[in-house]
């Protein structure tokens, strides 16, 4: 996608702390981190948001990919929190699917 900023991130046309990456995942540090420890996890093609996502395999990969960060990153012992914000009303400001990987400190909630 042309004006999508994490489609600019996944060409290098726009720098990232990546942390993990394959033939169809990205991860990579969240520029604006809410949390210790702030990773998106993505794929590499392009869905604006979980709403657009028909094939299973998409969002399993992304869970899983997210689950070996945490335990990559040491947020196995004491949790994390995965996230998906979606559309308008859920938060979302980037169009281009992205799970949240938050840990490092107590999570609330319910959620702002
Ligand atoms: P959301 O608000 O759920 O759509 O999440 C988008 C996330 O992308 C926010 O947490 C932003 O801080 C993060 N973000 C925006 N631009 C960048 C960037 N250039 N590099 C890393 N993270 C970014």
């Amino acid at each position: 996608m042309e004006n999508c900023l994490f489609c600019k991130i996944i060409q290098g046309q726009i720098p990232s702390t990546k942390v993990y990456e394959d033939e169809s995942v990205l991860a990579f540090r969240d520029i604006a981190p809410q949390a210790p420890i702030h990773i998106l996890v993505i794929p590499k093609s392009h869905y604006d948001s979980v709403r657009q996502v028909s094939n299973p395999d998409v969002l399993g990969t992304l869970m899983i990919k997210a689950a070996e960060i945490a335990q990559a990153e040491g947020l196995d012992s004491k949790g994390y929190r995965l996230v998906c914000n979606t559309g308008q009303d859920g938060g979302q400001t980037v169009d281009h699917l992205h799970i949240h990987l938050l840990g490092g400190r107590v999570m609330t909630w319910p959620p702002g």
